[in-house]
């Protein structure tokens, strides 16, 4: 009953965390409620996503699961935005859900160190502000000097249908009620309640897909892992359509007709819900101009035989999403086999964490996933993961690894969280990385993997490859940078002769590819040296020539930054007199009185925002005061 590591819940947050633990080479337990739902999909079947994306390919590099997963389980392959700059492009992916599930406990199962336990954790063992182990519903206890805790929406979930409330973690699971009394009363965290919500499923021999557009996936797929043969994986895919339809002026009425019943409004649901996956309901009452509204019809399984409804998630009662789904075109005689539904459930404050996800108040505990008021299964993973990763440092009495906001999706992610504290479902975006173009998911290999393989979660054959395609990248783009042209008649006609407009001045390969206009083809006729390259090393010789000044300013102004936070903050400066902090800041510096920026920028709450302006405050105060 003795482990390194015990790690409780089996989501997406803690098939990361165990698989990391124990290939990190620790004793580790899993304990979850039901082994068949280890790796569970509770919502759409699709991974990825814009931002989200980003994260599986972070993961990925960090030698995480989530990537390898989907590539196997995937039924289709899309890359979003494709025809945007490349630092917000995303890459979604329809999954297999069943398919997903088995590989995941599989995956648990056939790992050594690994075990897994169905068990339900009622309370947690604490000494002295230290954590001891757990305690299960079969009045077991296991000892651990970490546990790491994913229980995702199940901590006192109730769920809503119209008027029906019942508990439950999800539909037709229990709900863990003692654990969350546990965290509350033993562990002293502040904990608050979110809201989420699912559609319906539909039997699709029940649909008429004819009168639906299709939507397939990418003619030439892309894998998600760094790991996956993309050559190899090309060949073999089979992939499925999706579906689009829409609602229409007569499901309006019949959901607005039924907003008096709609837990959402009547006062029956108290939680926040996720901003940017509204209910039909929040929309049909936040946007009453709009005639239709898109639906994406997704197969959950590669036999097709239930499809998901993306964008009809709601609460309302079953005949009233009977009626909205029966007035849908292609979907007069639907058959449902699951209702929609919402889920209230308790998350804890994150701003209780460190950068670690250990929390502040006690040694050894962790918390990753949804139980942090993320949304989404990428955001989950991600945290599992750093969160597996981090308690093993901490047994091997290292470092914890913290990702910089500059580093990766996953460091905005975790520092957005334990300083700013959410109180809504938290989902990524690209909006709220500040480094972009630093942060494509093409690159994320290479921004991270030495961190996996110092961490030994990524192995040496992988990372010579990963090195190599560097090398390949830094090269290519050092040819474009190098390479001269004297815009002499000749070289004009030939310009000409590829569509670019003739030039003035002597200019540089990478200053052509700057041109927006610029692409592969050309390049190549430009630098015919690039060619032995593969196609998608080629692509990031493009793109590392064709940002590679906002690139450079990026760095520059992250290597400022850094200097800038060894700064020391003089004592008694007085943070009342820095116009644009807020009380909180304000607050939070007077108490802790730290000595330098980097000091203030590790304290709970305060942003890179406000380091920027104390700042310069504390540089005009220098120059007063000499
Ligand atoms: P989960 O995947 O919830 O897994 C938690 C695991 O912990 C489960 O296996 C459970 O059995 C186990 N567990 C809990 N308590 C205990 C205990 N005491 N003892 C043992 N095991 C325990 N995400 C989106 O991005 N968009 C959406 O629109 C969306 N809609 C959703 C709708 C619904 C109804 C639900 C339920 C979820 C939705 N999600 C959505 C969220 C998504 O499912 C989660 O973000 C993601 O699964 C969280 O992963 P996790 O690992 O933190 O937890």
């Amino acid at each position: 009953m003795n482990y390194d590591v015990i790690v409780v819940g089996g989501g997406h947050a803690g098939v990361e965390a165990s698989l990391s633990s124990a290939r990190m080479g620790n004793k580790t337990l899993l304990i979850s409620m039901l082994a068949e739902n280890v790796g569970a999909t509770s919502c759409n079947p699709a991974i990825g996503g814009l931002a989200k994306g980003h994260l599986v390919r972070e993961i990925d590099a960090l030698g995480g699961e989530m990537g390898l997963i989907t590539d196997e389980a995937g039924i289709q392959f899309r890359i979003l935005n494709q025809t945007k700059g490349p630092a917000v492009r995303g890459s979604r992916a329809q999954i297999d859900m069943d398919r997903y599930r088995v590989i995941a406990r599989n995956t648990i199962l056939n790992t050594p160190n690994l075990d897994l336990a169905q068990e339900m954790v009622e309370s947690l063992v604490v000494e002295d502000g230290v954590i001891k182990g757990v305690k299960t519903d079969l009045l077991n206890e296991y000892n651990a000097s970490k546990v790491i805790i994913t229980s995702g929406t199940f901590l006192n979930g109730i769920i809503h249908i119209g008027e029906v409330q019942q508990v439950g973690g999800r539909f037709g699971e229990q709900t863990s009620v003692n654990l969350s009394r546990s965290l509350k009363e033993d562990c002293n965290l502040e904990m608050a309640r979110l809201k989420t919500g699912t559609c319906a499923r539909i039997d699709s021999s029940s649909i008429d897909f004819s009168v639906m557009e299709e939507q397939g996936g990418d003619e030439l797929p892309n894998p998600f892992s760094f790991r996956t043969d993309r050559a190899e994986f090309r060949a073999s895919k089979k992939q499925l359509p999706c579906f689009i339809a829409y609602t229409n002026e007569k499901t309006h009425n019949i959901i607005e007709s039924n907003f008096y019943r709609a837990p959402l409004f009547t006062g029956q649901i108290a939680g926040k819900s996720p901003r940017y996956c509204p209910s039909i309901e929040d929309k049909i009452d936040k946007f009453p101009d709009k005639d239709r509204h898109h639906l994406f019809i997704e197969p959950q399984t590669a036999e097709n035989t239930e499809c998901y409804i993306n964008g009809l998630s709601t609460s309302l009662p079953p005949e009233v999403q009977r009626d909205m789904i029966h007035s849908v075109k292609g979907m007069e005689n639907a058959k449902i086999v699951r209702y929609g539904y919402a889920i209230e459930y308790d998350f804890v404050d994150p701003r209780e964490l460190k950068h670690s996800l250990e929390t502040k108040k006690i040694k050894g505990l962790y918390l990753a996933g949804q139980i942090n008021g993320t949304t989404g299964y990428e955001e989950a993973a991600a945290q599992g993961l750093m969160a597996g990763i981090n308690a093993s440092l901490s047994l091997q009495n290292k470092e914890p690894l913290i990702l910089r906001r500059d580093e990766a999706y996953i460091g905005v992610l975790i520092d957005d969280l334990v300083t700013k504290g959410t109180n809504e479902p938290y989902r990524m975006f690209t909006s709220r990385a500040e480094y972009r173009l630093l942060l494509r998911e093409e690159s994320a290999d290479t921004r991270l993997s030495h961190y996996g393989h110092q961490l030994g979660l990524i192995d040496d054959a992988l990372y010579a490859k990963v090195q190599l395609k560097d090398e390949q990248i830094q090269a290519g783009a050092k040819l474009l940078e190098e390479t001269k042209f004297t815009p002499n008649k000749e070289f004009n006609s030939f310009l000409e002769s590829i569509d670019e407009a003739p030039l003035k001045d002597i200019s540089t390969a990478q200053q052509l590819v700057a041109r927006k206009t610029f692409d592969i083809e050309k390049m190549l006729k430009l630098v015919p040296q690039l060619d032995e390259y593969e196609e998608y090393i080629k692509e990031e010789i493009l793109v590392e020539g064709k940002y590679a000044r906002y690139i450079e300013k990026q760095s520059l102004e992250i290597e400022r930054m850094k200097k800038y936070l060894k700064i020391n903050i003089p004592e008694g400066f007085d943070f009342n007199k820095v116009s644009g902090l807020s009380k909180e800041v304000v607050e939070k510096l007077e108490q802790f009185n730290p000595p330098t920026l980097q000091a203030a920028m590790n304290i709970s709450g305060i942003t890179p925002a406000a380091i920027e302006i104390l700042h310069i405050y504390i540089k005009i105060d220098k120059r007063d005061n000499k």
